[in-house]
Parts: structure tokens; sequence; C-alpha cells
């Protein structure tokens, strides 16, 4: 069905965000479980917990604009994702494969942010103001765990540049 005004380009973002914050659901317990850091594993629940309740305000949104809650395959999140999962299936646990699943999350936070920002802006620009206060609140979550991760990769980061210099050490002391 062709998009004919930005109310119907709202309600189309909106399916698209439902369904990438359903595979985001599915994709953070395994995150979680597959840090090795533990601080990085807690971001990672708590950001799960948050997570359901971003679900939540979709479906309240889709109250207001009187639409059903109809999830539209998301492929940008989609890809995200998989290659993710793809580092995760690859790589053993440590600090290198934290430091390189922050750097998923964060693709993951960064699509996030931007979809939620031109919802934000369109609800505004609507004037569907508890439309977009919801978007808002959401909106304000996606910024504060990208900011968090950054936090977190500080430590993790120079711990993986030392664990993969001591191998290199030990594989040539061996030779
Ligand atoms: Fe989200
Ligand atoms: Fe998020």
């Amino acid at each position: 069905m062709a998009v004919e005004n930005l109310e119907d380009a709202l309600i189309d973002e909106l399916k698209d965000l439902l369904h990438a914050e359903k595979q985001i659901l599915k994709a953070l317990p395994k995150m979680a479980k597959t840090a090795e850091n533990e601080e990085l594993a807690a971001a990672f629940e708590e950001h799960l917990e948050q997570t359901r309740g971003q679900v939540e305000r979709l479906e309240q949104a889709f109250e207001l604009l009187g639409k059903p809650a109809r999830a539209k395959t998301c492929d940008g999140m989609k890809g995200i994702i998989e290659e993710g999962s793809k580092q995760i299936k690859e790589n053993d646990s440590g600090p290198t494969l934290d430091a390189i699943m922050i750097g998923a999350a964060q693709k993951v936070e960064h699509y996030e942010i931007a979809s939620y920002g031109t919802a934000v802006a369109w609800a505004q620009q609507l004037g569907l103001n508890d439309v977009a206060e919801l978007l808002e609140e959401t909106l304000q979550e996606e910024k504060d765990t990208d900011e968090k991760l950054t936090q977190i990769s500080q430590q993790i980061n120079p711990v993986a540049e030392e664990g993969e210099e001591s191998e290199a050490r030990e594989g040539a002391m061996a030779r």
C-alpha cells in the first residue's frame, strides 16, 4: 500500500520499529549470556527490560492512532542483528568479543535513535503530542543506552588490546 501522507509514513515507521524492537528482544538475552564483563551483561539485561517497555509504548502509540499494532519486517535491523549473531558464533567469549558486541549494540542503538528521532519529529508535525511524548521517552532510553555502552567500552577496550598482545607474545615464546 502506498504511503500518501506524513501520518501514513509515521504508521509505517512505527510498524518497522515494532519489528525492530521484537528482534532486539530475541537478541539481547543471548548477548547478556555471552558477555564476559559483568557490567556489560547487566547493561544488556537492563536494556532487555527497557525494550519490553518500549514495545508497550509502541502498542500504546498504535492505540492512540487507532491502528492495529502490526509489525512490518525491518530489514535494516535484521541485517545489523545478523552481523552481530555471526560474530558471536565465530568468536569465543572474552574481552575482544565483548568489545565487538558493544560495537554491534551501538549500531542497533544508533539505528533506533535515527528511527525514533524521525518518528518524534513527524508526530510533532502532525500535532500528535501524546504519541510524540511516548516516542520521546524511548528515544531518550536509546540515547542513554548508547552512552552507557561507550562508558563500558572504555574499560573493556584496553583489556581486549592486552589480551591479544599477550597471546601474540606467548605464541612468539613457543616458537
Ligand atoms: Fe529499543
Ligand atoms: Fe535500544
